[in-house]
């Protein structure tokens, strides 16, 4: 989020998500392309589809848990299923960036809009001021958050409460949960806690979104995430 003060009633991200546009994008790009490309080719594009809609063959559906988290110790507040796309990540998309968000509200706010069907976005996670972590869509599913497809595939989405132009927002026991918790993802789906891998809303490509903003501390920010990676092993979210 963070694109004006308010914006949670409007949508962060929703846009670049129409349903199912995927196939029809590709088999136009194959179409287009065709006379260049090899049998090869086209064999390794119909797998890379398959791959992305295996889960939805009978049988192929992995088992899920009513409130079962990705993170120990988040509490499960469950999205509307209208503001993510149920997938199977990381069998059908690879997992390789986290994308950091400033709500423009409370934690109670986020949550809140993203029960919401209407509303057209979600994120993973919610972190509050006090290091409380909220899961409200499981990271095999693409939740819309970054208002970018290939990002939403490839991303987990991390909400903070609070807004982009209030430093006192970003508080110590925030950045030390939210870091346990990008640490986690990057240990889990095995890449790099650095600059390219773990972003800011603002820098996904074709964003009009400010969020982080200025205050957000990325130095200090990684340097947490990577203390986490040289320790023991995931830390429980504070409850
Ligand atoms: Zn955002």
């Amino acid at each position: 989020m963070g694109k004006r003060a308010g914006e949670t009633a409007g949508g962060d991200g929703g846009s670049g998500e129409p349903e199912g546009a995927a196939t029809p994008t590709r088999r136009r790009a194959l179409w287009v392309g065709g006379g260049l490309l090899a049998a090869g080719a086209v064999g390794l594009a119909a797998r890379d589809e398959l791959r992305h809609w295996w889960w939805q063959l009978p049988g192929n559906d992995k088992p899920r848990k009513p409130g079962e988290v990705d993170h120990r110790g988040a509490r499960w507040v469950a999205a509307s299923p209208e503001n993510y796309r149920r997938a199977d990540r990381p069998a059908d998309y690879d997992v390789d960036r986290v994308v950091v968000h400033v709500v423009q509200g409370s934690y109670a706010s986020a949550l809140r809009v993203f029960r919401d069907p209407a509303h057209e976005a979600a994120a993973h996670y919610v972190v509050r001021a006090d290091g409380r972590i909220a899961q409200a869509v499981r990271e095999l599913d693409v939740a819309f958050h970054a208002g970018n497809r290939a990002f939403n595939e490839r991303s987990v989405g991390i909400e903070h409460e609070g807004f982009v132009d209030r430093p006192e927002s970003f508080t110590d026991a925030m950045y030390a949960s939210s870091a346990a918790l990008t640490a986690d993802i990057c240990r889990r789906y095995g890449f790099p806690a650095d600059r390219e891998h773990v972003v800011g809303h603002v820098e996904v490509p074709g964003t009009d979104h400010t969020d982080p903003g200025p205050h957000w501390d990325w130095d200090r920010y990684l340097r947490l995430v990577r203390a986490e990676l040289r320790g023991p092993g995931p830390r429980p979210a504070k409850t």
